[in-house]
């Protein structure tokens, strides 16, 4: 074995090992959970148990980076912000009989006015073409009701929020960036309503939706998702397709449909992508609005989607 190879498996070892320190439990439904895919949190909170396959010790590598950046910039912001904040503070959320934990990132008391109320923020650590979406389209609709989760949670133990901050920063550059917004009622009533239909989808979890969005990202470290795809109403499994049930055919037969469709769509993309580009064979390299347009050495175009308070910005190449 070379020492490059042995370094390798030695890193690979310290991802490993930085899983098995922190196992983060999936059992249970907590405020990470509460905007993901609508099935996998009516699994969570029906307290349906995750397979022991599903927790095992991996390497974990963009979820280990996570948290080192965590573990450094969260005590450094408090340190920064000089008091009156917490990090990794724990609170929940009781609605509908039942109660939702989470750990928000940071809540300060020194950025609000009036003074007693808190900022709370949550730090988002995503790669660069992530970042660029979120700068187009604002945090996701899982990431809000999450921070929105930790500001209820504070105001159910008597605290008062003013604002929550979603900030994401890029694992490549350290480019951030941050969405602010005033906290109160309509915030709470998204939370109270989530949490009232995710109950009552907790009753037949099988039957919850899958929200149309998430495969693609979710599923494949989803701990439910054996039984989410052979459960009632999931894609047949189809043994002898000579044999078969006309209706679990045509249940395969949709989703590779809609796999088709969606292949044409990419098709689709790529073409107005090189007509695109062949429109800026000739454009000077510069900031175009929100747009900074750039060529390498080799006269490969870059297209990054910048914003007037970030410092760096990050996007797509072509
Ligand atoms: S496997 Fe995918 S669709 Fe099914 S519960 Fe998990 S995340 Fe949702």
């Amino acid at each position: 074995m070379t020492v490059e190879s042995k370094l390798r498996e030695i890193l690979a070892a310290a991802f490993r090992a930085e899983t098995a320190a922190n196992p983060h439990s999936q059992e249970g439904l907590s405020m990470s959970g509460l905007g993901a895919c609508t099935r996998r949190a009516a699994y969570a909170l029906a307290g349906i148990p995750v397979p022991p396959t599903a927790t095992s010790s991996k390497e974990n590598r963009a979820a280990n980076l996570g948290t080192w950046i965590h573990a450094g910039l969260l005590p450094r912001l408090a340190q920064v912000l000089g008091g009156r904040t917490v990090v990794e503070f724990p609170v929940q959320v009781d609605s509908d009989g039942v109660c939702i934990p989470g750990h928000l990132d940071l809540a300060t008391f020194a950025l609000a006015v009036p003074e007693a109320e808190a900022v709370v923020v949550d730090v988002k650590s995503v790669t660069g073409s992530i970042l660029s979406d979120r700068r187009l389209t604002g945090p996701t609709r899982a990431h809000k009701l999450q921070i929105w989760a930790y500001g209820l949670g504070l105001v159910q133990s008597g605290r008062r929020v003013s604002h929550t901050a979603v900030v994401y920063v890029g694992r490549e550059r350290g480019e951030v960036e941050v969405f602010v917004e005033e906290f109160g009622p309509e915030q709470e009533g998204a939370v109270y309503s989530r949490i009232a239909r995710l109950v009552e989808w907790s009753k037949a979890p099988d039957e919850a939706p899958r929200d149309t969005a998430q495969p693609r990202y979710e599923c494949p470290s989803c701990p439910f998702r054996a039984r989410c795809w052979s459960a009632v109403g999931g894609l047949p499994v189809v043994d002898d397709v000579q044999d078969a049930d006309p209706s679990l055919v045509g249940g395969v037969e949709r989703a590779a449909l809609s796999y088709l469709r969606a292949g044409a769509a990419e098709s689709d993309a790529k073409a107005a992508k090189a007509l695109a580009r062949a429109e800026l064979t000739q454009v000077t390299a510069g900031q175009y609005g929100r747009v900074r347009v750039g060529w390498s050495a080799k006269g490969a175009i870059s297209v990054r989607l910048t914003a007037q308070h970030s410092e760096a910005s990050s996007g797509g190449q072509a």
